[in-house]
């Protein structure tokens, strides 16, 4: 809608994303369990009653802990014998995460992870005008989509795109807006093929620059993204800082644009 009083004229966008931050304790529970690894970890805090309750789930059952996807391979099948004698186990599952979660040590996880979700919807709706003003600036995308957003243990890495109306996040804030900038990042997703040429547009304009207007450190250098889109951002940089000083911006434009750069 365009308002027009004869002295200025300026859009006003009526577009507002609807967040819902929920927990599905079926996928609270998968995802606890799977991320295992040192590096699945983001933090050291309740790192004890996460591992308390992964072992307990495996001294409940090792195989049926086995069978949660991400833990199964195609292996499993010579491991068990056939697929009559596996699908016999799957059926196991919703009996044994029904037993984990009237656990003692699942409720501590449950807690923890409530706690965090509320954390979440906080600092989304604290500080939403200001930054979704900034993407918009950025982007001029119709911020106007629904998503859920399935939160897991903020002591565990996550942070994924899922079609077009899910997200799963779960991370420790390492620093002040770092939920709000990545669940950006993980919307923007929404909004642009999956290419690495996108990926690190949208780091360009989420952990970059949306990081840095919100008070955090200017770039380059490129760390805190993936590695292996350093190389393109570098080369993209230059383009970036131009059309980011430019008065009218057209985002589909200057992707647009750097899509035919040679060098990328
Ligand atoms: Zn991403």
């Amino acid at each position: 809608m365009s308002v027009n009083d004869g002295h200025y004229s300026f859009k006003v966008y009526n577009y507002f994303m609807t967040i819902n931050f929920r927990i599905n304790q079926d996928y609270l529970i998968a995802h606890t369990l799977i991320s295992c690894k040192e590096h699945d970890f983001s933090s050291e805090e309740h790192k004890k009653d996460i591992v308390a309750f992964q072992d307990h789930a495996w001294e409940l059952s090792k195989d049926l802990y086995n069978l949660i996807p991400e833990r199964t391979d195609a292996e499993t099948i010579l491991r068990i014998g056939d697929f009559e004698k596996y699908t016999k186990m799957v059926g196991q599952l919703d009996d044994y995460v029904n037993k984990l979660k009237q656990s003692k040590e699942f409720k501590v996880i449950l807690e923890q992870t409530e706690k965090y979700r509320q954390f979440c919807e906080r600092e989304w709706g604290s500080n939403y005008g200001r930054i979704s003003k900034i993407i918009q600036e950025l982007t001029q995308f119709n911020l106007d989509k629904q998503v859920a957003v399935f939160i897991t243990h903020p002591s565990q890495r996550n942070g994924r795109s899922i079609g077009l109306d899910k997200i799963a996040w779960g991370h420790t804030e390492d620093w002040p807006n770092y939920t709000v900038v990545y669940l950006w990042h993980e919307i923007l997703h929404k909004y642009m093929d999956n290419t690495d040429l996108n990926h690190a547009l949208i780091e360009l304009i989420t952990d970059y620059e949306l990081r840095r207007q919100l008070g955090g450190p200017d770039y380059p250098p490129f760390t805190t993204g993936h590695e292996r889109l350093q190389k393109t951002e570098e080369i993209l940089l230059p383009h970036w800082k131009r059309y980011l000083s430019s008065k009218n911006k057209n985002f589909t434009n200057f992707q647009e644009k750097v899509e035919k750069l040679t060098d990328l």
